[in-house]
């Protein structure tokens, strides 16, 4: 009874786990992939995000095998699992016909998702295509022992299926079974995920039933045990049952969402409380606006949470950012913005906001909201949260650099953005680099804004896998008389956030 690949519970560290003799987890940084050796070949399950990524994969399976790669399986149509196909040319792409199709009509929905979360794509890698499909089951036998994929309803979207290694008890259920942490539960502005129809719970019970010894899911840790996962199971069935009981209760009584939301919040304490439930990408919150959404007839078809979920950016009242305002002058509002920032970041916003409404050309004002903003996000979780501020700071920016293309605060920033990106997206580190060092290279900036950028040039050379340059600029992200000590902090800024 374990979790497999104790590093990391959500984010992955880029390498593949042994699990069982044959069977191997791959922790990308956002999604897991599932490698199955077979006596016929290797089978990949789920391809990471890209094709840069699924080449990593690829070169992380060469390492333990010699066996070619002859299948490929997506589990769903979702970016992080069917991006990387491009990399495996030489397997068979086996998905549901569902998957295909949804490949194809949803193709750019998946940088509209992306751009939700504040990420930036440097160029659009197509995904390709399955290369043979199938609806509700199919029997793959890869050089005498056989691989079940089947359908068992809709979960986090309406086309997945699981894959199942009967003789070797191993289930990979794709994003239907959260392992570790709080269930992803759709694209925020589609109709798929979480409804009020039953399948989900059902989708886990039809899991239980199969009685694996390892379950290796889309993200997160793996699980290992019967008991543990079985447990798990459970665990996921009552959260589901349980939310939406109490979201109808309070729908009945009329309950308006704001208030809601704290009810329901308030009665799943316990899940919330979780420490297997942990709210570090998505929340309970979520959770309840789908339910919500769901259980509401009138709702249906019209989006999911994405449309009525309240902004998270927190702002000062006008009153208290207008004594600030009529005082400060285009030579004063770098240093009185930068102390305000440092006890009380939504009133600095709030004065930035209430400058640019005055002054919109100035690129420097855009610049340092896109500084307040992004260093705003470091504090937030959920992660899906932090996004806001984050794709706020983006469009600062962007602004900026529209107005002045050398403004070096909008490079830094737009440089940080660029790099937190390509570690998710798994793209070239080579635009943030770039924007980084134009930064630095102009000279002036803060000592704050130094170390900021040196952690995320630190960040950029450990992704792209080059330890001397990553220790050297971490080193730098430290205050200077506290460098001698990076030896004992290395694995902590390191690790993966
Ligand atoms: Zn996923």
């Amino acid at each position: 009874m374990a979790r497999i690949a104790p590093t990391g519970r959500q984010s992955g560290d880029l390498k593949l786990y042994p699990v069982a003799p044959d069977v191997y987890l791959y922790r990308g940084f956002f999604s897991n992939s599932g490698v199955l050796v077979l006596p016929g070949g290797v089978v990949v399950v789920d391809t990471q995000i890209t094709p840069m990524a699924g080449e990593r994969l690829r070169k992380a399976i060469a390492a333990v095998t010699d066996k070619p790669i002859t299948h490929v399986i997506n589990t769903h149509y979702h970016g992080d699992h069917a991006g990387g196909n491009l990399a495996f040319p030489d397997a068979e792409i086996i998905a549901t016909a569902e998957t295909e199709r949804y490949i194809h009509e949803r193709d750019e929905e998946r940088l509209d998702y992306a751009r939700t979360f504040g990420l930036q794509f440097q160029d659009v890698p197509a995904v390709a295509p399955p290369t043979r499909t199938f609806t509700g089951k199919l029997s793959l036998d890869v050089g005498g022992e056989v691989l079940e994929l089947f359908q068992a309803g809709r979960v986090e979207t309406p086309d997945a299926c699981v894959v199942w290694w009967p003789s070797r008890k191993v289930l990979l259920p794709g994003d239907g079974v959260a392992t570790v942490s709080y269930p992803y539960l759709g694209v925020p502005f589609l109709d798929e995920g979480l409804q009020d129809d039953g399948q989900w719970i059902e989708f886990l019970r039809t899991m239980k039933g199969l009685g694996a010894e390892y379950v290796l899911a889309g993200h997160g840790q793996g699980l290992q045990g019967k008991e543990r996962i079985e447990a798990r199971l459970d665990l996921l069935i009552a959260l589901f049952t349980d939310l939406f009981a109490a979201v109808k209760e309070e729908l009945a009584k009329n309950t308006p969402l704001a208030e809601l939301v704290l009810a329901v919040d308030a009665k799943l304490a316990r899940y919330a409380r979780h420490k297997d439930l942990e709210q570090n990408t998505v929340s309970q919150r979520f959770a309840i606006y789908r339910a919500y959404n769901s259980a509401r007839p009138d709702r249906r078809g019209k989006g999911w949470w994405h449309d009525f979920r309240p902004s998270v950016i927190k702002r000062a009242s006008a009153e208290e950012a207008k004594p600030i305002l009529e005082v400060v002058t285009d030579q004063t509002l770098s240093a009185t913005v930068r102390g305000l920032a440092k006890r009380h970041g939504p009133l600095a916003h709030t004065v930035l906001e209430g400058w640019l409404a005055a002054h919109p050309d100035h690129a420097a004002a855009h610049a340092l909201l896109a500084d307040v903003l992004f260093d705003s996000a470091a504090g937030i979780s959920p992660v899906v949260d932090a996004t806001e501020y984050i794709a706020a700071a983006a469009r600062e920016a962007k602004a900026a650099l529209a107005l002045d293309a050398t403004c070096k605060l909008a490079l830094l920033n737009l440089g940080c953005i660029d790099i937190w990106s390509a570690m998710v997206l798994a793209q070239s580190m080579a635009p943030g680099i770039a924007r980084i060092t134009a930064a630095l290279e102009a000279g002036d900036l803060t000592t704050k804004q130094r170390r900021k950028a040196a952690f995320f040039l630190g960040k950029a050379h450990q992704f792209e896998l080059r330890d001397e340059e990553c220790d050297r600029w971490l080193r730098q992200a430290m205050p200077a008389w506290l460098r001698f000590a990076y030896p004992l902090v290395r694995h902590k800024l390191r690790s993966i956030p």
